[in-house]
């Protein structure tokens, strides 16, 4: 049950008015405050003070899944569009609860096709983790509620449930939801900054506690977010250690203490562009050789194809076009696909006041992205706000006047991305786009979209230039021998896997470069 605050008042006045008596009441009724002694309620479910605070490490293992992109990564944006999920296994978090960190050791592979072996190769890899990403378990955040010096709140109600306040020594706010009967946690919640969608709350919930060495843990974990109600992690628990002895603790670097709100606005030195020309009128400018994209030059104004990468990234390139032309600005951003990826600049970009296009059905999502607020980490967004002008295109739009023509096409065939589009120069005879390919990918699995769009637009392109890179560009005869190469590599996977009793996501390749391959009987 929720302590009511006005009974504890009333208590509070009683022992007040004992003390006037020089009568003296139970300290637990004088001194405590409503959240103080809802988190008194639920240290004693969860072991009691003293036994929890004996715990110097935690260890758990199990299994699970996480969401690709954070549910951005998508074959459309819409609600109802499957979730690219993950698989884990081997999963390990080591907890060193005196120093407030953790490792985290698992095996991961997306259960969809992934164009690089780091994606599907299932090894092994380790992640840091600091004090606020450990609030995600109850044991380390009721630990941290308990710390001196951490600060209780007010206590709210969330669907029937108290709901603690409290700021950690560390200066993170947390909420933690209370079971009214068992008083164990059933959430915690908090805050994060997100490249796409601004301020994202994380809500971890905490199911299937089983006491352990006197201490209650909970056996399912689930971490959800405030965008869409998008589960991001999916844990199922399979061993709980506590007082792991040191020599069988994996060693746990310490993380670099995270910038505080007020550091976060002030913007870091501007990444270093590299601008190639690509014809009169067009540029490639890109950070790294990833990050980037063209520039188009019109009458009297720029157009920016793709902000991917990062807003800081974004906003150098934005910069660097700017002093291109003199007199002429970036006023539009052609947008690819809405994957968080080719999205991460999105925010900035619109903070720059740039208008949109995209296909259609990303109309929707990058609403929700601009319309997202970011108080507790301010991004470039909140600090210059702008609404979204968005033009939608369904099959084709050309942007067009007397010094310029660029066609923008709906991406046919390819099974990535279904609300795509890629834009074509045609005076230069410059293809540009995301994710129809890339010379450094391991494997292809939508080698054919490249030349069905050439052949289903009728366009005649000499020079592709791919957002994922390289720099400035390959000419399509270099463009169709990766696809090719890649495709090829993509299928001798898929068929030493089949061998091995391993299937692959994806696999068989269903497409070659020239379309759907020949079905043999089975
Ligand atoms: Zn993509
Ligand atoms: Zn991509």
């Amino acid at each position: 049950m929720r302590p009511s605050p006005r009974i504890a008042l009333s208590r509070f006045a009683l022992s007040a008015a004992l003390a006037l008596l020089g009568l003296s009441v139970a300290p637990v009724f004088s001194q405590e405050s409503p959240a103080q002694r809802l988190l008194d309620q639920v240290a004693t479910a969860m072991g009691g003070r003293d036994r929890l605070q004996r715990v110097d490490t935690l260890v758990y293992t199990g299994f699970g899944q996480d969401a690709y992109m954070d549910g951005g990564g998508n074959i459309t944006a819409d609600l109802n569009a499957p979730t690219k999920w993950r698989a884990i296994a081997d999963a390990q978090r080591s907890i060193d609860l005196r120093s407030r960190r953790a490792l985290v050791q698992q095996r991961r592979a997306p259960m969809f096709p992934f164009a690089a072996p780091f994606g599907l190769n299932w090894n092994r890899a380790s992640s840091q983790q600091g004090a606020a990403d450990l609030l995600d378990h109850p044991l380390p955040a009721v630990l941290a509620a308990l710390d001196p010096a951490a600060k209780l709140g007010a206590i709210s109600v969330e669907e029937g449930l108290p709901v603690l306040q409290f700021t950690t020594a560390e200066d993170v706010s947390v909420l933690m939801g209370v079971d009214a009967v068992t008083h164990l946690p059933a959430w915690t919640r908090r805050v994060v900054p997100h490249a796409n969608l601004g301020d994202v709350a994380v809500t971890a919930l905490f199911t299937g506690y089983i006491p352990q060495d006197g201490v209650q843990l909970p056996y399912g974990l689930v971490n959800r977010i405030d965008w869409r109600g998008q589960v991001t992690l999916m844990l199922q628990v399979d061993s709980y250690r506590l007082n792991v002895a040191r020599d069988q603790m994996p060693a746990i670097p310490s993380v670099p203490a995270p910038a505080p709100a007020a550091a976060a606005s002030t913007p870091a030195a501007a990444p270093a562009v590299t601008v190639t020309p690509l014809a009169k009128g067009a540029w490639d400018l890109r950070v790294g050789n990833n990050n980037g994209g063209p520039v188009i030059e019109f009458a009297d104004h720029l157009v920016l194809f793709e902000a991917n990468g990062s807003a800081a990234a974004t906003l150098a390139r934005i910069d660097a076009a700017n002093k291109l032309v003199p007199g002429k600005q970036v006023t539009q951003l052609i947008v690819t696909h809405h994957h968080f990826d080719h999205t991460a600049g999105l925010r900035a970009a619109v903070s720059r006041g740039l208008a949109v296009v995209s296909h259609r059905g990303n109309e929707a999502i990058f609403r929700e992205m601009i319309a997202r607020p970011a108080v507790q980490f301010p991004d470039d967004l909140a600090r210059s706000p702008h609404p979204l002008v968005f033009t939608p295109v369904d099959e084709k739009l050309v942007l067009e006047d007397k010094t310029q023509r660029l066609e923008i096409y709906h991406v046919l065939g390819h099974s990535h991305m279904a609300n795509a589009l890629f834009a074509y120069l045609p005076a230069a005879r410059i293809m540009m786009e995301g994710d129809l390919g890339d010379a450094e990918w391991t494997w292809h699995w939508w080698a054919s979209a490249l030349n069905a769009n050439i052949k289903a637009y009728g366009i005649d392109p000499r020079l592709n230039v791919a957002v994922h890179g390289p720099n400035g560009g390959l000419s399509i005869e270099a463009t169709r021998a990766n696809n090719q190469r890649q495709m090829r590599a993509a299928q001798e996977f898929c068929a030493k896997q089949m061998t091995a009793g391993v299937p692959v996501f994806g696999g068989p390749v269903q497409y070659d470069t020239d379309g759907p391959v020949g079905l043999q009987p089975r």
